[in-house]
């Protein structure tokens, strides 16, 4: 990924563009939606854990055959760790997916009474939950914007987009915070996510489709 240049611009005029940005997304993508299936934040948090390294639709396929044996965290913290692995082994990486979920779920049953907690902080002690999988939970599930997801696809297009010049994930996430509403957070996360995948991807984004283009410093500002 390359940080481009946006031509020395102010911080106003950031701004301005990221507001036309915010409107192009909505009417790019006016239905962009966590695309992980789930019923309440028990089962959001646990797909979530699983999405890592792995695609939504891959979890979804394995989820409902774990959500019907293990509905609660309850349930999922008396099963071994050799029986939760076979569960979710399809999504890869399942040996360390099935600790965090095992810890986590004796965590929930110890500190929040078998609930997943709707509070930035006390999500953060959950094992194996960031920043990123905290604001998925806390947008979608609580409907509690606290901050971005910023994942793969939000960090590639926030450099590209020249929303911001940093690397770190905590710091863009800041970075967007500052020049998007609160109230539109959740919703921009989704749409940028989906433009990442099917149009400014990492390899070769697609800049002949993309409705971005005149509000690109790769394309539109720089011609
Ligand atoms: S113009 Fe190209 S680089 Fe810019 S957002 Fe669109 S696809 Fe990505």
């Amino acid at each position: 990924v390359t940080v481009p240049s946006a031509g020395g611009e102010t911080d106003l005029s950031k701004k301005k563009r990221a507001a036309a940005l915010e409107v192009a997304l909505g009417r790019a993508y006016p239905e962009a939606r966590c695309s992980l299936d789930y019923q309440n934040p028990f089962q959001l948090w646990v797909a979530t854990v699983l999405s890592a390294q792995c695609t939504d639709s891959r979890v979804n396929l394995i989820t409902p055959a774990l959500f019907r044996r293990c509905p609660d965290a309850l349930s999922l913290s008396t099963l071994s760790q050799e029986e939760v692995e076979a569960l979710i082994r399809p999504t890869g990486f399942f040996r360390n997916k099935a600790k965090s979920l095992r810890q986590g779920a004796a965590l929930l049953l110890t500190e929040f009474s078998g609930q997943v907690p709707d509070t930035m902080e006390s999500l953060l002690r959950i094992p194996g939950v960031a920043r990123k999988t905290a604001n998925v939970l806390l947008g979608n599930a609580f409907g509690k914007a606290e901050g971005f997801v910023v994942d793969t696809h939000v960090l590639r297009l926030a450099l590209r987009l020249g929303l911001t010049a940093r690397r770190d994930p905590v710091r863009i996430e800041r970075d967007l915070m500052t020049l998007f509403p609160r109230e539109r957070w959740t919703s921009l996360s989704h749409r940028l996510i989906q433009h990442g995948r099917q149009v400014c991807k990492a390899r070769r984004p697609a800049c002949e489709r993309c409705p971005l283009t005149a509000l690109c410093p790769r394309v539109g500002l720089e011609s």
